[in-house]
């Protein structure tokens, strides 16, 4: 099939399938939802609510939902939505006439087309004012767990992102690479960087299976201890001061250090881009496991492949949350959503190892994978 790009934003036998533009006159905002493929199901994916956000930016946001639903083996298709307003400038109120307006829109999209959930500047509280508004408890997931409806007899609750499935899906990709290098989870040396829900919930879990987590950053720095940081004591700290940086007994060091200490495991879980080609040739983990969405260009991956750096990528590493999503959409309870992310993570990530040889890096493999699931489902 012949491609096309068209102002970045690339045609192939995927998708995009729909780019839908909304604006409101009276609110004076704009939106954007792009439904990528739904070969496999409804379009999944988060809205993100940025000053920034624009088409092209959720079009490969809505491309990563693709391939990742299909890798996490999930009956859902790729979307993404961008709602382009800065939550800085806006009042709660108006914050939540904008969701309901949104959810408005995509009316003739919502059942069918399209599932909303969280992302950057919306919570479980606006996944709420959105399925409110539509009218359908199931147009989104990551609600909070007070929200609840009862279909065929059975209640179903929200499941929010605030239980930790993504951290809980890193921590078990964590387990299968350090498996794979001969690495004992018990005693592993861990750096976290980045402290919100994923490195939270990444450093709770990881701690439960007996790793030592020498270094965590956040936007403030990096703090810094050979002989291990204790997540309630840090926790405690963070909910207290707002930052991880007064973790009593730790050294402080510079915030972009963390990329480039001595350890087994370094786990990025903040912003993309954070290992670059200014940093790239100074990474000393034996195993990066991608918490955050495109922590690095492919490029770099390369470049520690060929230094024999195990890096489990973003797409299968950071499912936890979508399968969460899905576990809601059906109904299921907290326990069997964790379940439910063991079931699919821990294979994902054993099959993307061992068909990664030589020069095919672990995200080439599991995006052959996850094409092959699409087009295998092609509409006729
Ligand atoms: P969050 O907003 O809860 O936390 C982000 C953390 O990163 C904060 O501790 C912040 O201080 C820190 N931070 C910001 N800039 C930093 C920098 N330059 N260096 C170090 N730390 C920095 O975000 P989150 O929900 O934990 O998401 C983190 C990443 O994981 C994002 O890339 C997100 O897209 C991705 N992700 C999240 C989920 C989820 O369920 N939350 C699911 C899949 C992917």
């Amino acid at each position: 099939m012949e491609e096309l790009h068209k102002e970045g934003i690339l045609y192939d036998d995927i998708g995009p399938e729909y780019i839908i533009e909304t604006y409101d006159p009276k609110l004076d905002f704009r939106g954007v939802l792009v439904i990528d493929n739904t070969n496999l199901g409804m379009g999944k994916g988060g809205i993100r609510m940025t000053g920034e956000v624009t088409t092209l930016e959720v079009w490969r946001l809505a491309r990563a939902m693709s391939y990742k639903n299909a890798l996490a083996g999930l009956p859902f298709g790729g979307a993404k939505a961008g709602i382009m307003v800065d939550p800085k400038t806006i009042t709660p109120q108006k914050k939540r006439a904008i969701m309901e307006s949104f959810a408005n829109s995509l009316r003739p999209l919502i059942p069918g087309k399209y599932i909303a959930g969280p992302d950057i500047n919306t919570t479980e509280k606006e996944m709420e004012q959105f399925a409110r508004a539509h009218g359908e408890w199931e147009s989104a997931t990551g609600k909070p767990a007070t929200y609840t409806s009862s279909k065929g007899g059975k209640k179903r609750a929200g499941l929010p992102h605030e239980l930790g499935s993504t951290g809980y899906g890193v921590t078990l990709a964590a387990v299968v690479a350090a498996q794979a290098r001969d690495i004992k989870m018990e005693g592993a040396s861990i750096a976290i960087a980045g402290y919100g829900n994923v490195g939270v919930f990444a450093h709770k879990f990881l701690q439960g299976r007996g790793a030592k987590i020498i270094a965590v950053s956040d936007s403030s720095g990096t703090i810094y201890d050979r002989k291990g940081i204790d997540y309630e004591t840090l926790l405690a700290v963070k909910t207290k001061t707002g930052s991880i940086s007064s973790y009593p007994g730790a050294k402080k060091l510079s915030r972009d250090v963390i990329y480039e200490l001595t350890c087994d495991i370094l786990i990025p879980a903040a912003t993309p881009d954070v290992i670059n080609e200014k940093n790239v040739g100074r990474v000393m983990a034996k195993i990066i496991v991608e918490g955050a969405n495109i922590p690095m260009q492919e490029e770099f991956e390369q470049q520690l492949h060929k230094k024999d750096v195990l890096i489990i990528p973003d797409i299968i590493a950071n499912a936890g949350g979508v399968i969460s999503s899905y576990a809601e959409y059906k109904g299921f309870d907290a326990k069997k959503m964790f379940k439910l992310i063991e079931e699919k993570i821990v294979p994902n990530v054993s099959e993307v190892i061992s068909r990664s040889e030589g020069t095919v890096i672990p995200r080439q493999a599991a995006l052959k994978i996850a094409r092959a699931r699409i087009l295998a489902k092609a509409k006729k």
